[in-house]
């Protein structure tokens, strides 16, 4: 088995902005022009998250609105009694969303719907630079 490991910086406003990095993985997978592979995604932190959606604007305020009642963000959590970050929502939203997602290639395609994105949401309070891996197993 052969790894190649590319990455990528997203700058986000963070405040659980979705940003579609789509477009960004499929550069850092074309450009070896492999026929079949495991392409995991991935990005480090712990108050960020990496999933899918289908990226129109309904979407884009359902998603936080649905977080919004799972964690919100006027809620007291125990987190920041330890930190006083402020942020404790961001890591309790980062938890349940997860960090990485995995999409197969596939005779030389991502095996993407037509409706499906690649996002990531900055849950955390303030503007971020956060680092996506994506590695690629052939
Ligand atoms: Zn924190």
């Amino acid at each position: 088995m052969t790894v190649i490991n590319e990455k990528f910086i997203v700058h986000t406003k963070g405040n659980t902005e979705i940003k579609d990095i789509t477009r960004q993985v499929q550069n850092a997978v074309y450009k070896h022009n492999l026929q079949n592979a495991v392409v995991h995604v991935y990005v480090a932190g712990s108050t960020v998250s990496i999933t899918n959606i289908e990226y129109e604007p309904g979407l884009l305020k359902d998603f936080p609105e649905a977080l919004d009642k799972i964690a919100p963000v006027e809620k007291e959590y125990h987190h920041d009694e330890t930190w006083h970050d402020g942020n404790g929502y961001a890591h309790v939203r980062a938890s349940i969303v997860g960090n990485n997602t995995t999409v197969p290639l596939i005779d030389g395609a991502l095996q993407l719907g037509q409706w499906q994105q690649i996002v990531l949401v900055d849950f955390d309070n303030k503007a971020r630079t956060r680092t996506v891996y994506v590695q690629i197993l052939y």
